[in-house]
């Protein structure tokens, strides 16, 4: 079965076309800077790989480029669209409505938009990304995947805030939790690999967005981004955990708009505020050279994600495995170091020889007498998303 996996952003579309149950990756790509006429568009097979600049205006016009590549006569991999039965969709926030993959339909669509309050910057893509899939391929299912579902397990305590009950019951203000479809894969991961069903493991999952998550035998109960993916870790741009009242300080005392503050928090604080750069790589680089404004935003996202670990080795009385994962987890050999250092009375004890190669697959990076594993497992929400719409279709 041949299902396509969609993932559309603001100024994106992420596709791969995989094969089930084989899980043979086909074909994947990406349309980046949509609405720009230097848009980028990716397209890899086994036989072709191509990069270009063009001029593509809509998000429409990125999906059909994609569509005429996988069903072009020599670049192609299918002979028509028809060939793709299932579309799997990313979708980011699913409310209270959604704890399960779910095929797409009217009353799906309109909960969807319910939802765009609530995920401003993704949920509105994620529904367009949807609504275009079923006019270009009428024939397939589609079926949308969550990554507010893995954490519908929290329980009340993690879940609630401490604010008056009738904003939970009749507003439904509540911890929802993201990067869900990656913790997940993430976790099942390392639980086959740990051998243990019975398993404590703390995912910290460091992309553009970071989150981390308590799993316990398998189920999600704590996360570190809440209602929306604002709180916790310190992100690219976002910064994470801050104490409320500096925005009404900043509203109130200092004159600023409150729309302002809201862009500020999300797009111009975390490292892109403390060093000017959003990138991981380029604050690396930086405090290499000496700068102490980069060196010291390390050590504070080091910090914060110390803090957690400790907060989540309580909530489940103890400690299995600590899971490293995408963009920044993979590859940041010394955002590994810094989050490790002086954690031995937790039993956390990172190799530093080990921690420094890059291999394929999941990775054990700790020493031999640590009582905690730690493990770097690289992510793959594509093909977690096709898993779960693999196993609804098939149960159909
Ligand atoms: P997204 O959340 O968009 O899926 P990714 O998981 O791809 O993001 O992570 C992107 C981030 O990973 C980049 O912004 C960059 O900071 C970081 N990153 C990628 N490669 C490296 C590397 N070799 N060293 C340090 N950080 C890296």
């Amino acid at each position: 079965m041949k299902i396509l996996i969609l993932n559309s952003g603001s100024s994106s579309i992420k596709y791969q076309l995989i094969n089930m149950p084989s899980k043979e990756v086909v074909c994947k790509g990406m349309v980046e800077r949509i609405g720009s006429n230097e848009a980028i568009l990716q397209y890899k097979t086994d036989k072709v790989s191509i990069e270009e600049t063009l001029e593509i205006k809509s998000h429409r016009q990125g999906l059909q480029h994609i569509v005429a590549l996988l069903v072009d006569s020599k670049k192609g991999i299918v002979d028509n669209a028809n060939e793709i039965q299932v579309i799997g969709h990313r979708v980011v926030h699913g409310g209270t409505t959604f704890s399960a993959p779910t095929m797409v339909t009217p009353f799906v669509k309109d909960k969807i938009k319910e939802l765009f309050a609530l995920a401003p910057l993704h949920n509105p893509h994620n529904w367009e990304g949807l609504d275009l899939a079923e006019e270009i391929f009428p024939q397939a299912k589609q079926v949308a995947v969550f990554d507010t579902a893995f954490h519908q397990t929290l329980p009340l305590k993690a879940k609630k805030y401490a604010i008056p009950n009738h904003l939970f019951e009749e507003h439904k203000i509540q911890v929802y939790g993201f990067h869900g479809i990656s913790h997940q894969y993430v976790s099942e991961k390392s639980i086959e690999h740990l051998k243990k069903s019975k398993s404590k493991i703390i995912c910290i999952h460091l992309g553009n967005g970071c989150s981390m998550t308590a799993v316990l035998d398998g189920v999600s109960v704590d996360h570190s981004l809440g209602f929306t993916p604002a709180n916790g870790l310190i992100m690219g741009s976002r910064s994470g955990d801050i104490d409320h009242s500096i925005i009404f300080y900043l509203v109130e005392t200092l004159g600023y708009d409150l729309k302002d503050v809201n862009r500020m928090l999300l797009k111009d604080s975390g490292m892109i505020g403390l060093t000017g750069f959003n990138d991981l790589r380029d604050v690396q680089a930086a405090a290499e050279n000496g700068d102490m404004a980069s060196n010291l935003a390390l050590e504070m996202n080091a910090y914060r994600i110390k803090k957690y670990i400790g907060a989540y080795a309580s909530a489940m009385n103890g400690l299995d495995a600590i899971v490293f994962t995408a963009g920044i987890g993979e590859n940041s050999s010394e955002l590994r170091k810094r989050v490790c250092s002086e954690m031995d009375f937790l039993g956390i004890r990172l190799d530093n020889l080990e921690n420094e190669k890059r291999e394929v697959g999941i990775h054990e990076i700790h020493t031999g007498d640590s009582l905690v594993k730690i493990l770097v497992v690289p992510t793959n929400e594509e093909l977690e998303i096709a898993k779960q719409a693999f196993q609804l279709v098939s149960a159909l």
